[in-house]
């Protein structure tokens, strides 16, 4: 009998969020289309957060008509695939600006980059804008789930009403381990040490067995030397053959700000030949991981290396994707 591991696959269906947001069809539309012939070859469920800000910014003019077109039926074909379509939050789409020449945005006023920087009517009126938006395409969930974009979701009593309110019970926020202390990005999880999903209630950091919420940390690796420099020469080789990624546009400052070096996530877009190895020795270990990865990012290696990831786990293991078998049982 195989061993069973829980593999949730998520990923952020957005453009980039700085200078130059990058166009629709290479952000979103080609590698995510390449990314569902993966999944479905594995029938493996995932979950999306869409930067619904986008699209309503999108909406706003004539010329996108043909992008926003064409990302709601993506949206709806990932849907009626069985993905899970959940909202992320990116609020300093408030601050866009449309660069009419390049029919792209211009993200740089990051002022409103952190949910926490908006007065709770402005989080509120969000929550309801990018709920209605999935809703009004025939995306609906009796509980929904959410990831706040850059990770910004503390304190989360300033918005634990609004989770309720929308019926909002998983999140997907919390990157173990990790710390941003920019002033436009701030976000503390160096004490989330717990690989497995979790209850909470009043702070997504805490675990609180009976609380309401459920948390699904994304699950954070530790890099030796080694791996960084043969990492750093396959990277190398990937910008030298033209295999630079998919998106076209230019990401936000603050990132660069996130401490704790040594640790990263498990994600497509970071995956290469010289991981694939300790990835499958991390399925072989764990009972529990949880990818984030971003389309935008993509190389064809790295779909590449994933394709062979799962081919390896499907093997050796009975795979659990959905992430409501990953629900953690409650306190009796
Ligand atoms: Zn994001």
């Amino acid at each position: 009998m195989k061993l069973s591991k829980k593999i949730l696959l998520s990923f952020d269906y957005e453009p980039y969020l700085g200078a130059k947001s990058g166009t629709a069809a290479r952000c979103l539309l080609q590698p995510t289309n390449a990314l569902r012939t993966i999944l479905n070859k594995y029938n493996a469920q995932s979950v999306f957060f869409v930067d619904i800000l986008y699209l309503l910014n999108l909406k706003k003019y004539s010329e996108s008509n043909n992008d926003i077109t064409a990302i709601i039926d993506q949206l709806k074909t990932l849907y009626a695939e069985g993905r899970y379509i959940f909202p992320h939050i990116h609020p300093h789409w408030i601050d866009a600006v449309y660069l009419e020449d390049k029919k792209e945005f211009s993200l740089n006023d990051l002022s409103h980059y952190s949910l926490n920087k908006l007065k709770k009517d402005k989080i509120n009126s969000l929550f309801a804008e990018s709920i209605k938006f999935l809703q009004e395409i025939g995306i609906s969930y009796t509980k929904w789930g959410y990831r706040a974009g850059g990770w910004c979701i503390q304190p989360f009593s300033l918005i634990k009403d609004i989770f309720i309110a929308k019926d909002v019970y998983f999140d997907f926020s919390v990157l173990p381990g990790y710390k941003n202390i920019h002033v436009d990005q701030a976000f503390d999880y160096s004490m989330v040490t717990w690989n497995a999903p979790y209850w909470f209630s009043d702070a997504v950091e805490t675990q609180d067995v009976k609380g309401a919420f459920i948390e699904f940390p994304i699950y954070t690796i530790k890099i030796s030397q080694i791996a960084e420099t043969k990492d750093r020469f396959v990277r190398k080789y990937l910008w030298k053959i033209g295999d630079r990624g998919w998106g076209d546009g230019i990401s936000a400052k603050t990132s660069a700000h996130t401490i704790i070096f040594d640790k990263e996530m498990m994600a497509i877009e970071i995956l290469n030949i010289s991981k694939l190895r300790g990835y499958k020795e991390y399925v072989q270990n764990e009972e529990y991981m949880h990818w984030l990865s971003h389309p935008k990012m993509f190389t064809r290696h790295g779909l590449k290396m994933f394709d062979r990831f799962l081919k390896y786990a499907e093997n050796n293991f009975d795979l659990i994707f959905d992430f409501h078998e990953m629900i953690p049982p409650p306190k009796k």
